[in-house]
């Protein structure tokens, strides 16, 4: 199997799941508890706290563990509203964020707050010109995210974090695609909270985190027990938040050495791609992308049976994102880059990790120029076209 879909999910490393692997054996202590049993998977969570911070460059007590991405983006985003909402009831975010940011501020709407959705210019990039001249005197939260899970496109979070910081006004940014692939140094980014994912780098799915800068005034997303100071209650994930720490480690260390390997494999993907396949185009910027994604759009034919193609020759791949796929709706992303519909059906994902080789890209730039020219036989609109 090719498994070219790693902005979906990644394989857990095996220093990852044997790093777990005590956890859920023999060391199954509740961390709350006083014996010697717990005390071990609290001192596995504190140490796996210290690893996040390190690779972010915080105070651990700044990290906070979540289930998932989405719950780190849901608790940042209702969490600050809620709790600021005496200051102002104005949420600035982008048209290409993910669900789990697009939808929770769709949620704060019904609530009586007011969200502006910005748009992104033709390479998936906000402008920063649009969010100084989106800022109101009730702005309470940006929420942009460091790069989009589909075209990859890396936004201006430095300058964003510092408009937010000059203007008092708090910065969330999503960066559930960015880690492991970018240099995250919170010592020298004006960015107040931050979300993260586990299974995007190589940890357990169901694990996440949210980097909370101490003096941000946010309201909990759950309600119950004293765990994660009171602030995130639920008996913790000891595995998983053991997985992650362990994961983060691994996936910020040779970070560069990574990146220029994920970009051979992207841009050999991309260089063959549009030279042996016409009426294609590439999506999002060709430079300020995530090291190890491609996408693009075949003209006249639909991405799902591309991707159905692909899976009878092995290769595991993505059409818009995994969580809209199954919806006839095309991506609100590539919708956003000013894509029609019709052109939007027939985008392709591709996404790379260390694990991948340049044999695995020689046998797709084989097999796809085919897949595609079948595809487009078989399809009315390519019949049709002027
Ligand atoms: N944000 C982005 C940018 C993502 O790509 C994803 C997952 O695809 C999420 C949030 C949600 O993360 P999780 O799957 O951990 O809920």
């Amino acid at each position: 199997m090719i498994y070219f879909d790693n902005a979906a999910t990644t394989k857990i490393s095996k220093d990852v799941l044997d790093s777990i692997s005590p956890y859920l054996k023999e060391q199954y202590g509740n961390a709350s508890t006083i014996y010697s049993l717990g005390r071990e998977s609290r001192e596995a969570i504190e140490e796996a706290r210290e690893k996040v911070a390190k690779a972010l460059n915080c105070n651990p007590k700044e990290i906070y563990f979540t289930n998932s991405g989405t719950e780190s983006d849901n608790w940042a985003i209702k969490g600050v509203a809620f709790a600021n909402k005496d200051k102002g009831e104005h949420i600035i975010t982008s048209s290409i964020e993910h669900h789990a940011v697009l939808h929770t501020c769709k949620y704060l709407e019904k609530q009586g707050f007011e969200v502006t959705y910005l748009p992104v210019e033709k390479n998936g990039i906000v402008n920063i010109k649009k969010v100084k001249e989106a800022i109101r005197e009730d702005t309470i939260l940006i929420s942009i995210m460091y790069a989009n899970n589909e075209i990859g496109s890396i936004q201006p979070v430095e300058e964003i974090g510092k408009l937010a910081k000059k203007r008092k006004i708090y910065f969330h940014t999503d960066a559930v695609q960015a880690i492991g692939n970018i240099d995250i140094d919170l010592s020298k980014l004006d960015v107040d909270l931050l979300s993260l994912s586990g299974h995007k780098f190589n940890a357990p799915k169901g694990i996440g985190a949210l980097y909370i800068k101490d003096g941000t005034k946010i309201d909990n997303l759950l309600h119950g027990g004293g765990q994660e100071r009171g602030k995130r209650p639920s008996t913790e994930n000891v595995p998983g938040i053991v997985g992650l720490g362990k994961a983060i480690e691994i996936a910020t260390e040779n970070i560069e050495e990574k990146r220029e390997y994920l970009i051979k494999l992207r841009e050999k993907s991309i260089k063959g791609i549009m030279e042996k396949i016409p009426d294609t185009i590439l999506n999002g910027d060709p430079n300020k992308r995530l090291p190890g994604n491609v996408n693009v759009c075949f003209k006249y034919i639909e991405g799902e049976s591309i991707l159905l193609m692909l899976d009878q020759l092995g290769m595991c791949a993505s059409s818009g994102s995994a969580c809209t796929s199954g919806s006839l709706e095309p991506s609100h992303v590539l919708l956003a880059i000013g894509l029609d519909h019709e052109t939007a059906h027939g985008s392709l994902r591709l996404s790379f990790s260390q694990d991948n080789t340049e044999e695995e890209v020689d046998y797709l730039l084989e097999v796809l120029p085919d897949i595609i020219k079948n595809l487009r036989k078989m399809s009315p609109l390519y019949n049709k076209r002027g």
